[in-house]
């Protein structure tokens, strides 16, 4: 018989077991979101060749305040064929390399054209508006860390070294199996005492949201064929998420069906609500988590227990951040386990605000899609006023 455990405890008992998947290849503009697996460095100089930086006259400092003969033009991607004399400038436009002997690159708003002789203003800086060789980031030096997040700028930045394809690690497979023979798909006609599977939907944009993709999702019915039938399919994916069947019900059937097809449960059940029948078991590097199937129930465990899990096999920080934030209601709870309310976080110009939704069961999902996230409250009593703080945490974990 497995121990009722505390949700830090239980926390802290899945993010041990994530293992991080192994590396493989992606295309930069493919891999957002993704862990780079390994370091990158600068295949050239950035920039390649002293640049302009403004469309403008590249011209030399003995020559402020004097009219210097324009006696060329560079566009961006020439190669610049006239030198800079004294007594003489070329007309270079942004991104163009700067011809050799340019101390000063005068923008166009800031100079006269006279026919083929440009006015220069009186006074001039050594290098103003010239970006040189190397500046940004020299051959050879590391532009990016293993471990960094892939984001927009970071494709960017892969871009421009060259690297079309590299290195992160997988993220992890999602495979999402909602139990239970009342459930009919949501497109079919409920039966009389038929519900819509809305666990199953709500799970994949929770992944979807979060950048996985469940590569299976599945109905199991609450006998240990149809259950260990749906389980054989899923080994293909890291992350097995079934949602129901875990409770004391005489066809509760996920905790043997999961012990029948070699899964080590490591706990059931935790001291929350909602979610309190948890169920968490691996099976060498593949997790299993068992879902209470009440909406509420499916939808606070995964936030909390298996996008940590997939944070940390992608190689992310599996980190949950917790904000605190004022209330903007009174809220008197009495709990027995830590409490997870939903809530709508919103940012302030003096901070988070945070508004309880009214209570209404685990089962109840009207008006609940309004919330952004959780309040977390401890066991105990708590009679707290508008204005004082609590822990918070965003759907997401952002
Ligand atoms: P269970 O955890 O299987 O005892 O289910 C608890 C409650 O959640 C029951 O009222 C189920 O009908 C409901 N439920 C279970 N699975 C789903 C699902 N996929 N979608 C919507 N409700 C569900
Ligand atoms: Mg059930």
């Amino acid at each position: 018989m497995l121990k009722m455990i505390s949700p830090d405890r239980a926390l802290d008992m899945v993010r041990a077991s994530a293992v991080r998947r192994d590396a493989i290849q992606a295309l930069s503009s493919a891999a957002g979101g993704m862990i780079l697996s390994e370091s990158v460095r600068a295949d050239r100089d950035a920039p390649p060749f002293a640049r302009a930086m403004m469309d403008g006259f590249a011209a030399r400092l003995a020559d402020a305040g004097r009219e210097a003969e324009l006696v060329g033009e560079v566009a961006a991607g020439q190669a610049p064929d006239t030198e800079v004399l004294v007594g003489r400038c070329v007309h270079v436009m942004t991104g163009a390399p700067c011809p050799p002997g340019a101390q000063v690159v005068v923008p166009v708003e800031d100079a006269t054209v006279i026919e083929d002789r440009v006015l220069l203003p009186e006074t001039l800086q050594l290098g103003k508006h010239i970006a040189p060789r190397g500046c940004e980031c020299p051959a050879g030096s590391t532009v990016l860390e293993e471990g960094q997040v892939i984001t927009p700028l970071t494709a960017a930045m892969l871009a421009s070294v060259g690297k079309f394809r590299v290195k992160v690690y997988r993220p992890p497979t999602l495979a999402i199996i909602s139990t239970g023979s009342e459930l009919c798909r949501p497109e079919d006609e409920p039966g009389a005492y038929q519900i819509r599977d809305s666990n199953g939907p709500m799970l994949v944009s929770q992944a979807r949201a979060a950048g996985y993709m469940p590569v299976m999702t599945s109905n199991a019915a609450d006998t240990p064929d149809s259950l260990a039938e749906t389980l054989q399919s899923a080994d293909r994916a890291d992350i097995v998420i079934l949602t129901g069947g875990v409770s004391m019900g005489r066809y509760d059937l996920v905790p043997d069906a999961l012990r029948a097809h070699g899964v080590s449960l490591l706990f059931h059940k935790v001291t929350q609500k909602p979610g309190k029948p948890l169920l968490f078991g691996r099976k060498g590097n593949r997790l299993y988590f068992g879902l209470p199937g009440n909406p509420l129930a499916s939808h606070l465990c995964f936030e909390r227990y298996v996008l940590p899990a997939a944070q940390k096999m992608a190689g992310r920080p599996a980190r949950l951040a917790v904000h605190r934030g004022s209330l903007i209601r009174p809220l008197a709870v009495r709990t027995s386990r830590t409490l997870f309310l939903l809530a709508t976080g919103r940012f302030h110009d003096d901070g988070l605000e945070v508004q309880p939704l009214p209570a209404g069961g685990s089962a109840n999902l009207c008006f609940k899609q309004l919330a952004n996230g959780y309040i977390r409250l401890d066991p105990g009593e708590h009679q707290l006023l508008t204005g004082d703080q609590v822990a918070f945490q965003f759907h997401g974990g952002a």
